[in-house]
């Protein structure tokens, strides 16, 4: 297939690119580069720099990609950030990808696959979290990616816009080529990398008083490949709908933080601190109607095996990517 991938030159979004590109589909990334970088894109796509503020700028290049499917990854994604910066999230991650929605329409274009997140849960009901919990949101971030699955909704009942949206868990990891380099870190497994590397000098752990065994959040750990993987299936004729992305197995901040001292051999310092604002204590996926309806398998399913291919990827780009 011909596909347009926006945020392609960002984390999730480049290792999507490199294994739909193995898998023979043609891509366009369309990326403002604010949070992706240039190298990041694999050699094989066409590149197209974004400027999605710009009047037109996402339907000229809808027009001049012609795809086939829009996998759109481009978006903000710092639950923290979100709660400080809501403006930023309902822009970026709502008007906007409206406005690739209608883009999308306007083109005639088949489906849209959206990054969706268990953020659109909230604190769940139970877990292992199946699609079909109540979603209430404790974050702008999550709320925005709730408005546009609801759009998607509308859009696919009343433009016949099909769509798929997959609510990740923790995307981690990396391909041989491609990892995670933000260039504000927050996210918990390369940060405990940063101190392994010895660019920091301890993790700092947000919240130790949550209701779970140690008193850390626990969170479900997805390898990025298999999340990739995941796209992949659900371009077939016939996919459609919402669905988990998790591996079902949940692990605290601390034990995150043993699994990066084990495979780096490093020790690596914590630093207890308060609650970050906006953390539901407990998120872990029922991705059974991933298995069942994608045929979707993860490859790379234990936290060891994720966090040594991150590590391998920090090892080798110790500075992340040069632009
Ligand atoms: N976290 C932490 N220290 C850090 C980064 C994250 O304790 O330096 C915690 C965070 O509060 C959350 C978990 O680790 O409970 C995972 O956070 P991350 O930002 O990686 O992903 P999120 O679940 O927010 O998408």
């Amino acid at each position: 297939m011909n596909v347009l991938v926006t945020g392609g030159a960002g984390y999730i979004g480049s290792v999507c690119t490199e294994e739909l590109l193995n898998a023979g589909h043609q891509v366009t990334v369309y990326d403002n580069l604010t949070e992706g970088h240039r190298s990041a894109v694999d050699p094989r796509a066409k590149f197209i720099l974004g400027n999605p503020e710009e009047e037109g700028n996402i339907l000229a290049a809808v027009e001049s990609a012609k795809p086939d499917a829009i996998l759109h990854f481009a978006a903000s994604a710092l639950v923290g950030e979100s709660m400080m910066n809501p403006k930023k999230y309902f822009h970026n991650n709502l008007v906007n990808a409206l406005k690739l929605a209608d883009a999308a329409v306007a083109c005639g274009v088949k489906k849209f696959v959206f990054s969706s997140t268990c953020a659109t849960y909230g604190p769940p009901e139970r877990v292992p979290m199946t699609e079909d919990l109540p979603q209430r949101p404790i974050n702008p971030y999550g709320e925005a990616k709730l408005m546009f699955e609801k759009v998607l909704i509308w859009y696919r009942e009343i433009y016949q816009l099909d769509f798929i949206a997959f609510r990740y868990f923790n995307a981690a990891g990396a391909s041989e080529k491609f990892g995670e380099h933000h260039r504000i870190e927050t996210h918990l497994i390369p940060n405990v990398l940063q101190v392994a590397l010895g660019h920091k000098t301890h993790v700092e752990i947000f919240g130790t008083d949550y209701p779970t065994p140690d008193g850390t959040c626990i969170r479900d750990y997805i390898h990025i490949k298999d999340l990739a993987q995941a796209h992949i299936l659900g371009l077939q004729p016939g996919k459609s709908g919402f669905f988990n992305l998790g591996n079902g197995d949940g692990y605290s901040v601390k034990e995150v933080i043993q699994m990066c001292e084990k495979i780096t051999g490093k020790n690596i310092p914590a630093i207890e601190k308060s609650r970050r604002a906006g953390d539901p204590p407990r998120l872990v996926a029922a991705a059974n109607k991933a298995f069942t309806e994608l045929g979707w398998k993860p490859q790379y399913p234990k936290l060891e095996d994720i966090v040594k291919t991150a590590w391998a990827w920090h090892r080798k780009h110790p500075t992340g990517y040069a632009d």
